[in-house]
């Protein structure tokens, strides 16, 4: 089976449909959380996520503001007035759709969250010392999170079960060894100055990984965020990928 495996959308239509094209057709999809806040196209991402096949989704940090499931007041002032004006966007059936989301999902040999598997919502996984700590908070093989908008491998060392990390290069296919914790990066907000949006295609029947970047029309998304008067340092950073 051919996965689709997306995090961090974060309202970017323009790249979410890049994403797609260039994904081709895919089996299956697995969202890791944060479909809204910075962008501004919150209700048409949802949407469109809502309609991939046998969609698996989690629940992310600005999803669960966005519905105040958590205080606002815990991101910067920018960050929040672009949850404030996602919350006033969101249609009522997207807005129950986002909170029915649970925070972690397992699918096959696979746990699913945004953050981390100790903290499924917040926790960010930045350094080989976190993920160590991290493989003993799940049971399968392989734990995929999102959240620091990096792509990034971890995998524990057999000789002193301390996590390293594999920093992916584009288009390079891995196999997937257990025990993994893999993170495909961001599709809306790329944070490792490749501006491109990221993802990664999955194939279960060899456990190939495939990390992707593909371009998409950054100024047409900066163009719309002006329009609704989003945060000018949101709409910035998409240029240079941080
Ligand atoms: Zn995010």
């Amino acid at each position: 089976m051919k996965i689709l495996v997306i995090s961090d959308i974060h309202a970017n239509l323009t790249a979410l449909q890049a994403v797609l094209a260039d994904a081709g057709k895919i089996d299956e999809a697995w969202c890791l959380g944060d479909l809204v806040g910075y962008g501004p196209d919150p209700n048409e991402c949802i949407d469109l996520v809502r309609g991939l096949p046998n969609l698996k989704c989690v629940e992310g940090n600005h999803d669960a503001a966005t519905l105040k499931h958590i205080d606002m007041n815990s991101f910067n002032p920018e960050a929040r007035l672009a949850l404030q004006w996602t919350e006033q966007q969101l249609r009522p059936d997207n807005h129950t759709w986002l909170d029915n989301l649970p925070e972690r999902v397992v699918v096959d040999l696979v746990t699913l969250v945004h953050g981390s598997p100790r903290q499924p919502v917040w926790e960010y996984l930045l350094d080989t010392r976190t993920a160590t700590l991290n493989f003993s908070f799940f049971d399968t093989p392989y734990c995929f999170v999102g959240h620091t908008h990096l792509p990034v491998l971890y995998y524990l060392a057999e000789e002193n079960r301390m996590a390293k990390l594999i920093i992916p290069e584009n288009s390079t296919q891995l196999a997937l060894a257990p025990r993994t914790i893999l993170n495909p990066g961001s599709v809306g907000q790329p944070r490792d100055r490749d501006p491109r949006a990221a993802y990664v295609v999955l194939d279960t029947d060899q456990w190939i990984c495939e990390f992707h970047r593909v371009p998409y029309d950054i100024e047409a998304v900066q163009e719309r965020m002006r329009d609704k008067d989003l945060p000018e340092r949101h709409i910035q950073r998409l240029a240079i990928g941080w």
